[in-house]
């Protein structure tokens, strides 16, 4: 419905630069044999570490260029080369020796985007521990739940988000043996608190070398807990084998390699944030950008610009803001160094699509992946054309289905059995199991994550419809589904067309229960500057989505100048629900507050 064959065509030239030149070909000689093989390993045949891969593998052998560039908050630019982040992060890995952490057991990171941040997640993985990252604004509650699920036996902080979001539940953390405080020593650990250390003193006690213990690539090395989206969060366990596939997905879908300077706007304490705001970047060599402030239009220009970043990977929620923002600020930033943007999260409608070929003079690549797949799945890659609106084709290696969905919306399994559907139709979207960054579980849910799965297929839990050439379209979420007079309507349709109204910066649609349609469909909209939420505005955008989409269209809007987003830039459309239907708001713990 909402399909267009439309295409953004790219110049030869582009193509043939690409790092994937031929998606056929890549596709059919691509496997992850190939691809693991393509990782340095640890010495001697000790297996297969994440940091090693990130880290020490450059540092060997190039270890004076960059890997990490902070800006820091206060202004100030800090570079750290491939060696000095062996060195640092060696040190790490020892302190939690001398802590007496043991091989698994989990480290939680809750900071702002600082370069302890990368030192104490890459000095984890080298030391065997299970990294968890925690987003810096969470308050102590979500701290807390988080914590004690993941039984976090350390957590590196700062003093002043100890004080505020962790000495109120510290009493009720019994598994949490260290707090280690980062940052400046004189803020340092309150005077004669139990159980407080300071990062610095640590760090200065212990050696700068460090062996990697031997690592199997099936060693748990993650927890992410997803958004949060459709309900309460589950922590998602990944291992070291997902290096291979941080890797490989970067360079199909990112096109990244030693020479990009990659910013991922990604806080490390959502999947993408370390996937890609961490360890693939590193894994190629390439210098990954750090942004300790918070952001705004005009900082992300003067980012993108001031540091000539080569890729940028950043959600649509980022983009409607740079649309909003307007075209004058593109004219006054040199972003000739910009070869691509990458997006994540949320749908990107088709058009943001258009104006950043147009506006920004580079083309922006949807991607799907979630928490649970812990890389890139789908994407639109650098060589290839673009259809707007599309999420675009599998990576090399990855198997994607569209799978008949029964009576709970998920796909059908009363018969033991999953069937694919036609071309054109609304499905499951599924994903062979097997690739390297699949999750291994979610903790303590055993029974929740076989149940992710049918006959080899992992289920997504996201709606979406390929058409006959192999584009993958999203729909919405299973949970999301609207049922109105006999349709199902996946919301992003109905929000991508009021999207392409002029006056329409971002929407949500939900169903909500009515006598004669089952549900009817009612939308929320942020305007873009300039319009007047009056009520012919109000009328013009009715008839607007009615002229376009018929009997699924709208038939209650509301203008809402603050639409709930998760922390990590999704709509949250079941707080909407809740709160239109008068509902419990249930977990809020991801909820957007400023
Ligand atoms: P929860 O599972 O807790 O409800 P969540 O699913 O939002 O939260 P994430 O793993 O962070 O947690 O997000 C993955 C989801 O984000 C996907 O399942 C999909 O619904 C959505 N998503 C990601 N990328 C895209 C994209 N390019 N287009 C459309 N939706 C996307
Ligand atoms: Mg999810």
């Amino acid at each position: 419905m909402t399909e267009t064959v439309d295409m953004i065509v790219k110049p030869d030239s582009v193509r043939r630069s690409a790092r994937m030149p031929d998606y056929d070909r890549a596709r059919r000689t691509f496997s992850w044999a190939a691809a693991r093989a393509e990782m340095s390993g640890l010495p001697n045949g000790r297996g297969l570490n994440i940091a090693h891969e990130a880290v020490d593998r450059h540092a060997a052998v190039r270890g004076d260029r960059t890997a990490l560039r902070v800006l820091g908050a206060d202004g100030t630019t800090t570079d750290v080369t491939y060696a000095e982040l062996r060195r640092r992060t060696n040190r790490f890995a020892n302190a939690l020796g001398a802590l007496g952490v043991a091989r698994g057991e989990r480290v939680f990171t809750l900071l702002p985007r600082v370069l302890d941040l990368y030192v104490a997640a890459l000095g984890t993985l080298k030391a065997g521990g299970v990294l968890c990252p925690l987003f810096s604004a969470f308050g102590p509650e979500p701290v807390a739940e988080r914590l004690r699920l993941g039984e976090g036996r350390v957590l590196v902080t700062t003093p002043r988000l100890h004080a505020r979001r962790v000495r109120p539940v510290r009493a009720a953390l019994p598994a949490l043996r260290h707090v280690l405080l980062a940052g400046d020593p004189a803020d340092g650990p309150d005077d004669g608190e139990e159980g407080l250390t300071s990062l610095a003193a640590l760090l200065d006690a212990v050696d700068d070398d460090f062996a990697i213990p031997p690592t199997d690539p099936e060693d748990p090395a993650l927890l992410h807990f997803t958004s949060g989206t459709t309900g309460t969060p589950k922590g998602a366990v990944h291992v070291h084998d997902a290096v291979v596939a941080h890797h490989a997905t970067a360079r199909a879908a990112l096109d990244l390699g030693p020479d990009d300077v990659f910013w991922c706007t990604a806080d490390p304490g959502w999947v993408t944030g370390t996937s890609y705001g961490i360890i693939a970047p590193l894994t190629h060599g390439a210098t990954l950008l750090v942004d300790e402030r918070e952001f705004d239009a005009e900082r992300w220009y003067d980012v993108l610009a001031g540091q000539r970043v080569t890729v940028w990977y950043t959600a649509p929620t980022a983009l409607r803001l740079l649309v909003r923002h307007g075209e004058a600020a593109v004219a006054r930033h040199d972003l000739s160094a910009l070869r691509h943007v990458a997006s994540v999260g949320e749908p990107l409608d088709a058009e943001v699509v258009r104006w950043s070929a147009e506006v920004l003079g580079v083309p922006v690549h949807d991607n799907w992946w979630q928490t649970e797949t812990g890389a890139i799945m789908i994407s639109n890659f650098a060589a290839e054309d673009i259809r707007p609106g599309s999420m675009g084709r599998p990576l090399p290696g990855i198997e994607a289905a569209v799978l008949e969905r029964g009576p709970d919306g998920r796909a059908w399994r009363a018969d033991g059995h999953v069937r694919p559907v036609r071309p054109g139709v609304d499905g499951e979207l599924a994903l062979r199991a097997g690739w390297p960054s699949m999750f291994r579980g979610y903790l303590h849910q055993e029974e929740r994550y076989a149940a992710s799965f049918a006959e080899g297929w992992y289920l997504t839990g996201d709606v979406v419809r390929r058409d006959a050439d192999g584009w993958y379209w999203f729909a919405g979420r299973a949970d999301d589904v609207i049922k109105t007079a006999g349709h199902l309507v996946g919301p992003f349709e109905v929000e991508s067309v009021l999207m392409a109204h002029p006056a329409v910066a971002e929407a949500a649609v939900i169903g909500k229960p009515d006598p004669v349609a089952g549900e009817l469909v009612k939308a929320f909209v942020t305007l873009r500057p300039g319009w007047t939420p009056d009520a012919s505005l109000h009328d013009e955008l009715l008839s607007y989505g009615r002229q376009r989409l018929g009997s699924v269209a709208p038939r209650e809007l509301a203008v809402d100048p603050h639409l709930p987003h998760t922390r990590s830039g999704k709509i949250l459309r079941r707080l909407l629900r809740a709160r239109e239907l008068g509902l419990p708001e249930g977990d809020l713990s991801t909820v957007e507050t400023s």
